[in-house]
């Protein structure tokens, strides 16, 4: 069904090398290296990652999860999606507490943490000034995110965290062909995109902005995840 972009890689491993060497988007690769050259003094003991983030989680995974794109302090420094920071804090606990997480936290790679049948990317794979990736760097971002999809073989649902995450799974389909229409984005909101296409669901973003205005609660999120996995239980 998806369209082959990076065509000799044959699994999220072989997709994982080649995107961490990734300099396609020459403003991203400053940044994320200044960031990881400077530090935050928090973290001046750390050896920043400074690379493209690569994907994560289970490779028989039914549920994909995508994100915006990592944290200058956070993934960037890490070198894993959502560690390190208040929104993968966020994220995981409610992971955890739904099911798909072994554990509620994530720190660092190496901290033991697994995904249980959930695999996790993002809209762009490097840390962007301002967290605001352009629309042509999510554009040229894209392949990776299309060759993750075509190799879990098991996928069944996509959870957009965020409009631009959202917004992201849309254009992949339009880009296969598929006709997505334009939905509009609402948070626990559920879409059929197809017979036979993984279904999306939308959530906010586990950012501070959210989830420290309220916007998102625990509750909100936890309802997120309990629907999925009913989605998923329906579907066996
Ligand atoms: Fe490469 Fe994506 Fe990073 Fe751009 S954002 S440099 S396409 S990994």
């Amino acid at each position: 069904m998806w369209t082959d972009q990076l065509p000799k890689t044959t699994s999220l491993a072989e997709v994982n090398e080649i995107l961490v060497t990734c300099r396609l988007c020459p403003r991203l690769v400053a940044w994320r290296e200044e960031v990881a050259h400077t530090k935050r003094r928090a973290y001046r003991d750390w050896t920043y990652w400074g690379r493209p983030i690569p994907g994560f989680g289970d490779p028989n995974a039914r549920v994909l999860v995508v994100g915006l794109a990592p944290a200058a302090h956070g993934g960037n420094r890490t070198g894993r999606v959502f560690t390190g920071d208040a929104s993968g804090d966020f994220l995981f606990a409610a992971l955890y507490r739904a099911g798909f997480a072994n554990q509620p936290t994530s720190v660092m790679r190496g901290d033991g943490l697994e995904l249980k049948n959930m695999y996790m990317a993002a809209a762009c794979r490097c840390a962007p000034p301002d967290n605001k990736p352009t629309p042509q760097e999510i554009i040229t971002c894209r392949p990776y995110l299309i060759k993750e999809m075509s190799l879990l073989k098991n996928l069944r649902g996509v959870v957009a965290l965020g409009k631009i995450g959202f917004d992201t799974i849309l254009a992949v389909y339009r880009s296969l062909g598929i006709n997505a229409g334009r939905p509009a984005f609402g948070h626990n909101q559920f879409y059929s995109l197809g017979e036979g296409l993984p279904w999306l669901l939308a959530s906010y973003h586990p950012s501070q902005q959210n989830t420290q205005t309220g916007r998102l609660t625990p509750a909100m999120f936890d309802a997120v995840w309990q629907r999925a996995v009913s989605l998923l239980n329906e579907d066996v």
